[in-house]
């Protein structure tokens, strides 16, 4: 029998031959998954010189080796692949990059090192333009000194939450840090509970950004590892040599948006017509308007969200639970892609409103999508969920930020599809919707004593304020009669309805005016 071959170190591996046997500590593993390769087990491997490589078990041969794959011990591993490590995501700055094979063997051996073999950037060669490779994964270990609020955001279709937040080092130089997903929720929740305590972010293979000429770490999606006020003897090394002048963590308050971002977003609304509801019915092009409306009513005959298959982004269908099966922890539920043709677990909640507007025209319908009606509510379907997936039992059982937006008002961008101006389709899609506070631009409010806040509950201040913008907006659609209060909108109701067939439109008008006159009658007398 052949002699044992000695342990090579991880620095001298390389592609010319397969037969290496090397004697390594897993420190990291995640699983991953990609269209092109399924699913396969991804590792950071370290020597005792502390040398790290990145190492992959294909779909092939997860069943034979998977399970001697543990985060923190020590393996034997003979007989693999390598090849040059290339990308934008490289987990480690060795050139290349291991595979498992199906004659590789993988064995137990008892520890040889408490040592986690972190491979700690400096602050400063972060921040450097010409400092680190941006395409190499880095291990940081920072001080929060302070956080942002917590964000969402749209990533490829999926809600997902975003934190923003800056770490110092022990020379108190500062590095922005963003992280993602369950990164933001564990960073948030450390952050949030952490009271006079400092919270110390360990993340191996974060990821280097660039914008603008200013560098940035991020979590490299589920890539990367984030341990918060961990004990190695690394981090207890780095808190001892921290400065002692740091700040108690504070939540930065939301900065404004940039007046130009606002400029920009206004002058994108003011490229389409303003309309009013009557104006919308009347409408007969295939385009968009521009609308300001109140939300009447939340129409339960529709469920408020639907399960968005991740692979098609068309509606799925949960599968009930089959009868007497014992509910397994973690076990994920499945629902059915009648797009795919196949059953999934990868959904996501979206949500799908369909709402009922008014304004001193007339009421209609709008539906809203996932990314507005998030806008609106202020959080995702997901997180209003709170991992109650299952299909609606009482439709009038509303969550409350939904029943909240009764009564509000915003301005909407809608498009007038074929649909409407047939008439086989009384419902608008809402494209955008417009959550700046300026809307004392878009109208004059004749009584300078009327609040302008848009935010608060149904309230007659906002009929008659929507009341105020109808007859400003009619007038540049309409004829140019002076005459306010709404007495002018039922008029000009009655023009912009000429020649429009649909009566059902018609007939709600003049008893919502009605409602809305009386009440604002009632106001006068105040
Ligand atoms: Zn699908």
């Amino acid at each position: 029998m052949a002699a044992e071959l000695a342990f090579a170190n991880l620095a001298d591996v390389k592609p010319f031959k397969t037969e290496w046997r090397i004697q390594v500590k897993i420190v990291h593993t995640w699983t991953q998954y990609t269209q092109y390769t399924g699913e396969t087990v991804e590792m950071i491997l370290a020597d005792t010189s502390g040398t790290l490589i990145h190492a992959t078990i294909k779909k092939q041969q997860m069943n034979k080796l998977q399970r001697f794959i543990t985060s923190g011990e020590w393996r034997i591993i003979e007989k693999f692949t390598l090849a040059k490590s290339t990308g934008k995501y490289r987990a480690t700055k060795h050139g290349f990059k291991m595979s498992m094979m199906q004659k590789t063997v993988i064995s137990r051996t008892p520890p040889l090192s408490d040592d986690i073999y972190l491979d700690l950037a400096n602050f400063q060669d972060v921040l450097d333009e010409g400092g680190l490779n941006e395409n190499i994964l880095i291990d940081v270990l920072g001080q929060v000194v302070s956080f942002n609020e917590m964000k969402t955001h749209d990533v490829n279709n999926k809600i997902t939450k975003k934190l923003d937040l800056e770490l110092r080092d022990t020379n108190d130089e500062r590095l922005k840090c963003t992280l993602w997903g369950r990164f933001a929720e564990a960073m948030w929740n450390a952050c949030q509970n952490a009271g006079t305590e400092r919270v110390i972010a360990l993340l191996r293979l974060a990821k280097i950004n660039s914008f603008k000429g200013e560098r940035s770490v991020s979590n490299a999606f589920d890539m990367s590892l984030l341990e918060i006020n961990a004990t190695y003897p690394a981090v207890l090394e780095f808190v001892a040599n921290l400065p002692p002048d740091a700040m108690p963590l504070a939540i930065q308050e939301a900065k404004p948006k940039h007046g130009n971002q606002l400029m920009k977003k206004k002058e994108y609304y003011d490229r389409f017509p303003r309309k009013t509801i009557s104006g919308l019915f009347c409408f007969s092009e295939i385009g968009k308007c521009n609308i300001i409306v109140t939300i009447m009513k939340i129409d339960t005959d529709y469920s408020w969200y639907f399960f968005c298959c991740l692979k098609c982004h068309k509606t799925a269908y949960k599968i009930p639970k089959v009868e007497n099966e014992i509910a397994k922890k973690g076990k994920k539920e499945m629902f059915w892609c009648p797009t795919c043709k196949e059953d999934t677990p990868k959904v996501v909640p979206r949500y799908l409103l369909n709402v009922g507007v008014m304004d001193s025209t007339g009421d209609t319908n709008f539906l809203i999508f996932d990314k507005n009606a998030q806008e609106i509510i202020g959080v995702s379907a997901e997180d209003l969920l709170e991992g109650n997936w299952d299909e609606i039992q009482d439709p009038t059982n509303l969550p409350q930020p939904i029943k909240d937006l009764v009564g509000k008002t915003f301005q909407f961008l809608v498009t007038v599809g074929k649909e409407n101006i047939n008439e086989t389709d009384d419902t608008y899609k809402v494209s955008t919707v417009w959550l700046g506070n300026d809307f004392d631009n878009l109208d004059t409010i004749e009584d300078s004593d009327q609040p302008t806040d848009q935010h608060n509950d149904l309230s007659i201040d906002q009929e008659a304020l929507a009341l105020t913008y109808s007859s400003e907006t009619t007038d540049a659609n309409g004829p140019t009669s002076s005459t306010p209060s709404s007495k002018r909108s039922i008029d000009d109701c009655s023009v912009d309805c000429e020649g429009q067939s649909s009566t059902t439109k018609k007939a709600c008008i003049p008893s919502i005016l009605g409602d809305i006159e009386k009440e604002e009658i009632e106001v006068g007398k105040k």
